[in-house]
């Protein structure tokens, strides 16, 4: 039994691994996206930084010794910015000097592994950081105010009464229900929602959230879907 609720086309823990040695990020690759994550990769901090403005990572991974900016530079530079302050980040590192592993932790860095280490356990520590930070991303039940969706039936209420949604809608709507009040840009509902390597145009995004709030809206409830004047879409907590 896989223990995250991934199935298909799901949502799937995104993981942005930082290592500039291409044999050992092939590997990571290849058992992350085996174990279920999206992985995304990127051979040096800087590639790094803009990776995860872009794409907005779940955890990332950040190898130590990079060239130019350091995996420890990288991860203090993320803890320094608002939006990815408390984006859970684990450092690799070939070092295990106790002096080595108080910087790491100094950096603000969640967790810390050392070099050797085979894949399983990498991927154990990922699950269990973000089984801390996360929980939405591995909880079978997401809900906001009246909204509950289970993730292993697929079953979404509102005010207990079921609500019926197209795939793409009740991604858009976990998407939503994982971050609650949270503003995404259109462009981000397309990166996370229809994938990286689709292309779809940002009006399509539009049309799906208009289905969303038809089908939430079903009963006449209030609309919870807000709409930030050029910036994009948010679920509004609601008053329960
Ligand atoms: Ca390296």
């Amino acid at each position: 039994m896989n223990p995250m609720p991934i199935a298909g086309s799901e949502l799937r823990p995104r993981v942005l691994i930082v290592e500039d040695e291409d044999a050992q990020a092939e590997v990571l690759r290849y058992n992350f996206e085996r174990e279920g994550f999206d992985v995304l990769l990127a051979g040096d901090g800087d590639d790094g930084l803009f990776a995860v403005e872009e794409h907005q990572p779940d955890l990332v991974i950040l190898d130590w010794m990079l060239p130019g900016m350091s995996g420890l530079a990288v991860c203090r530079r993320l803890r320094g910015r608002e939006a990815t302050r408390s984006l859970p980040i684990i450092i690799l590192t070939a070092r295990s000097e106790e002096t080595d592993r108080i910087h790491g932790f100094e950096s603000g860095a969640d967790d810390y592994v050392v070099k050797p280490f085979s894949p399983s356990e990498l991927v154990a520590r990922v699950r269990a950081v973000l089984r801390r930070s996360r929980p939405a991303l591995i909880e079978e039940v997401l809900s906001c105010g009246d909204i509950t969706m289970d993730l292993s039936t697929h079953r979404v209420t509102r005010g207990g009464r079921s609500v019926h949604l197209g795939p793409t809608e009740f991604r858009l709507l976990r998407l939503f229900l994982e971050k609650p009040q949270r503003v995404f840009s259109r462009e981000q509902l397309l990166d996370r929602v229809w994938g990286r390597d689709i292309h779809v145009e940002l009006r399509t995004v539009d049309v799906h959230i208009r289905r969303l709030r038809k089908a939430l809206g079903e009963h006449g409830d209030e609309d919870v879907i807000r709409t930030v004047r050029g910036a994009g879409y948010a679920l509004d907590g609601m008053k329960v």
